[in-house]
């Protein structure tokens, strides 16, 4: 997707309305109100369409995050573009530089993007599925004491959860803190228990075993890192990627922000065998809230 094919395919406010038009309203959706298979046509001068039979007014903006904002729609798209062209993203700051608007707004828009990355919804994970989780800001060494271990991850970095089909999609948390309760929850939420899971030897790992079809584990404390089928390679693989993809974009980003730059990545990373633009897949993620929907 190059610029000059956005611009040719979205060249002012009204053509980014149709595409949510089709999205939302296409030809022969049912009418809100006389349920009927409708048209809709557009009302001059509004943002609205009517339908062909009753004229009931529908808003294709209504319930997502372009409504009732005072920034244009092509912006909008224009900004979803931009996020989506670069391999690792650009920060809210380059946002606010290429479209022209204040930082604050800037920072609000990309915020309100990232939500349409999420992968909630999506199914488990399944087949051999690497677990691992990495202090944001490093791995304590393998050979501090577990007692120590503990002290370290007392003074709180945030702790990253991974989980990684081999050869597949990858699911990545955030979780309080490193321990058995934290870890076992979010595995069992994102993990089937159909899967053959491989993790280092963390103590949480092991008594996670019995939920799952087998496990293998990697002991990284006698230097063993590749045995046969056994190892953590491919979620090791995506930390490396993740963390040099923050250094790329950010100097560092604040606690608060890491599950939102986690699902953006997880999103791109999700989708990298993928034929599909990474713009008509963000694109994509644009959905009417349900409730606010008029
Ligand atoms: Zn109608």
């Amino acid at each position: 997707m190059t610029y000059s094919r956005f611009l040719e395919l979205f060249p002012d406010n009204d053509a980014c309305l149709e595409y949510l038009k089709d999205k939302f309203f296409g030809d022969g959706t049912e009418c809100p109100k006389c349920r009927k298979a409708s048209k809709f046509h557009r009302i001059t001068g509004r943002s609205a369409y009517s339908c062909q039979y009753c004229g009931h007014h529908v808003y294709p903006t209504a319930g997502t995050i372009f409504h009732k904002t005072t920034v244009s729609l092509q912006l909008w798209f224009f900004a979803i573009y931009l996020m989506s062209s670069t391999r690792c993203g650009i920060s809210a700051k380059q946002l606010e530089r290429e479209i022209g608007v204040t930082y604050k707004t800037a920072h609000r828009m990309f915020k309100q993007i990232r939500t349409l990355l999420n992968d909630e919804g999506e199914a488990p994970l399944t087949g051999d599925v690497e677990v691992d989780e990495s202090a944001y800001g490093g791995k304590p060494h393998a050979y501090v004491t577990r007692n120590k271990l503990s002290q370290i991850y007392k003074t709180r970095k945030p702790t990253v959860l991974a989980m990684v089909e081999r050869g597949g999609r990858v699911r990545a948390r955030v979780v309080s803190d490193r321990g058995t309760r934290a870890l076992h929850g979010a595995v069992t939420q994102h993990v089937l228990p159909s899967s053959m899971l491989f993790t280092d030897e963390w103590d949480a790992y092991r008594t996670l075993a019995p939920r799952y079809r087998g496990h293998r584990r990697i002991k990284h404390q006698a230097h063993v890192y590749v045995d046969g089928e056994t190892h953590t390679n491919t979620v090791e693989g995506f930390f490396g990627l993740f963390k040099s993809g923050v250094r790329g974009v950010y100097h560092s980003i604040s606690t608060a922000y890491l599950q939102s730059y986690l699902n953006e990545y997880t999103f791109r990373y999700n989708r990298r065998f993928s034929a599909k633009p990474m713009f008509w897949a963000m694109l994509d993620q644009v959905e009417k809230d349900r409730l606010a929907s008029a």
